[in-house]
């Protein structure tokens, strides 16, 4: 069992280390907190360097069998963990969301975002069937894709389950076998993926999960057993991931923090603009590495500016909107508009100390939608990743001048751009520095197979971590070159 019920509902998680739900020795507890409630919901263990020793030794057992195993019978498990995982959607997202602060129907779409990646990697026995060719008289060429072998994932607090499906579906369908590092605010949804794993059939050690923070994860990324490392979080984070791991000689992708821009041009469609951007910036409380958090108003937009206000006035701060992750972030969120409004911004919707009715909330950690106007490209609140429902407006005159606010973030995960004309919206397609663009859409996610990630200060490394550039991560290409010399020497052979 992954967690232990202990008396009012305090769940205590455990490493998954070898098949078997291990308490690593000696760890230091750390309180898990709902969002909502600001209640303890569970504890988890920070382990050590040597404890993530001992869940990489309980694996390498696994490695030899696993990645030996055709990738057609690999896929078998993941069917089962797939079929398994649906029947249990509503369990695990509400699991998601108690423990950070999403609401349920949007831990439930992230869980299905994640069956999408199980869909896309139960079809690598077709995708990853390599490649033959016959390169002259005799000699033929061969691609083979081996798996790197042992393997890890870090991932964030705001996508409990999705992002660490971004991940080992695919890495371990490949033939590897995979150490889930999850973020200590939310290791609770982990465990319930371990325990779907296991039940699934996967053989012990395939599959495994190390709890902790900082101690754990540099010491994934130096164990020089571990030979690739996929990371989702914080830019600062993400960097240090990658150099670290990299000078190691790893396979290395790292995701970081986002900043994306909402372009709207003059010829916007008005409804359907002012949706898309309330949306963008309010879902999952605004803690989404896909928020659009900067507004750019091209010349005249001013009526879509005020329904956008008027549209978000009116959501209700409260379990219907989520929950920010805890008080730490709101007091960083506070201090942030805190300091937008004196560097000259205008506040023109302050969600500042606004919380739901009831006792039920009054521990949670809240913040309602925030809207700043006369925001400049210069102002801490143009330019650096606040996460929570925080929306910055800064206008310029031409499309031109769009493209170069845009252009001048160190970040590059999504942009959009709201018009009704095909010219514009190419223009932005072209122009804009960002690894997924929309049009007249907030939440530019591709839908699998078409695959997920950014550039620049948004993304560490080559190639994106899902879809078909995701397999230049977790394998290695093998060239083979065969000469078969034509045998005459036989009477056997005419
Ligand atoms: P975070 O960087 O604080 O934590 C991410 C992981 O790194 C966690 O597992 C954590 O335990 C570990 N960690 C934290 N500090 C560390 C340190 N100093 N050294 C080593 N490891 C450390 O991120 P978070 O607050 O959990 O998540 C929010 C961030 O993730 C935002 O910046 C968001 O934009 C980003 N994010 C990005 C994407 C993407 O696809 N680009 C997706 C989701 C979230």
């Amino acid at each position: 069992m992954s967690f232990v019920d202990l008396p009012e509902n305090v769940v205590l998680c455990r490493n998954l280390a070898g098949g078997e739900w291990r308490m690593p020795e000696g760890a230091v507890l750390l309180d898990v907190r709902s969002p909502y409630t600001g209640t303890v919901i569970g504890r988890v263990p920070l382990t050590s360097a040597d404890g993530v020793a001992e869940v990489i030794e309980a694996a390498r057992p696994a490695l030899a069998s696993w990645r030996a195993m055709p990738v057609r019978e690999r896929t078998q498990y993941l069917f089962r963990f797939r079929h398994l995982l649906e029947k249990d959607l509503n369990r695990l997202a509400n699991l998601a969301a108690s423990e950070s602060g999403k609401t349920v129907a949007e831990a439930r779409a992230g869980l299905l975002k994640g069956l999408e990646v199980c869909e896309f990697a139960l079809s690598l026995q077709n995708l990853d069937s390599g490649s033959h060719l016959e390169v002259s008289r005799g000699v033929t060429c061969e691609y083979r894709r081996e798996p790197m072998g042992i393997v890890a994932g870090i991932t964030p607090f705001n996508f409990p389950a999705m992002v660490p499906m971004w991940m080992f579906p695919i890495s371990l369908t490949l033939g590897n076998v995979f150490i889930l590092k999850p973020s200590e605010k939310v290791p609770l949804t982990a465990c319930a993926l371990g325990e779907l794993m296991h039940e699934a059939g996967y053989p012990p050690g395939v599959f495994s999960i190390v709890h902790g923070g900082k101690e754990a994860v540099d010491a994934l990324v130096v164990h020089p057993d571990v030979k690739a490392l996929a990371f989702v979080g914080s830019s600062a984070v993400a960097r240090h991931v990658y150099i670290q791991g990299s000078a190691r000689g790893k396979r290395v992708l790292a995701l970081g923090g986002a900043k994306n821009h909402l372009i709207i041009a003059p010829d916007a469609d008005p409804d359907l603009t002012a949706q898309a951007v309330v949306d963008s910036f309010t879902g999952c409380a605004g803690q989404r590495c896909m928020a659009g958090s900067v507004l750019v108003a091209v010349g005249d937009v001013g009526q879509v500016l005020t329904d956008i206000v008027r549209r978000a006035e009116k959501l209700e701060v409260g379990p219907g909107m989520g929950a920010i992750i805890d008080n730490d972030a709101v007091a960083r969120l506070e201090t942030a508009i805190e300091r937008a409004a004196s560097e000259g911004a205008r506040v023109v919707l302050d969600g500042r100390g606004k919380r739901p009715q009831g006792e039920a909330w009054a521990k949670g950690h809240w913040l309602g939608p925030t809207i700043l106007d006369q925001v400049r490209p210069d102002m801490e609140a143009a330019r650096r990743e606040l996460f929570g429902p925080v929306l910055s407006i800064i206008r310029v005159p031409t499309l031109s001048a769009a493209l170069a606010v845009e252009n001048a973030s160190p970040y590059g995960n999504a942009a959009s751009i709201f018009t009704t004309s095909g010219a514009v919206a190419q223009a932005v397609v072209e122009g804009v520095n960002a690894g997924m663009v929309g049009v007249n859409v907030g939440v530019p996610v591709p839908r699998e197979p078409f695959s997920f990630g950014g550039t620049g200060e948004s993304r560490f490394g080559h190639g994106d971590i899902t879809g078909p550039s995701s397999l230049d991560l977790w394998t290695q290409l093998k060239k083979v070159t065969r000469k078969w010399s034509a045998r005459t020497d036989g009477s056997w052979m005419s």
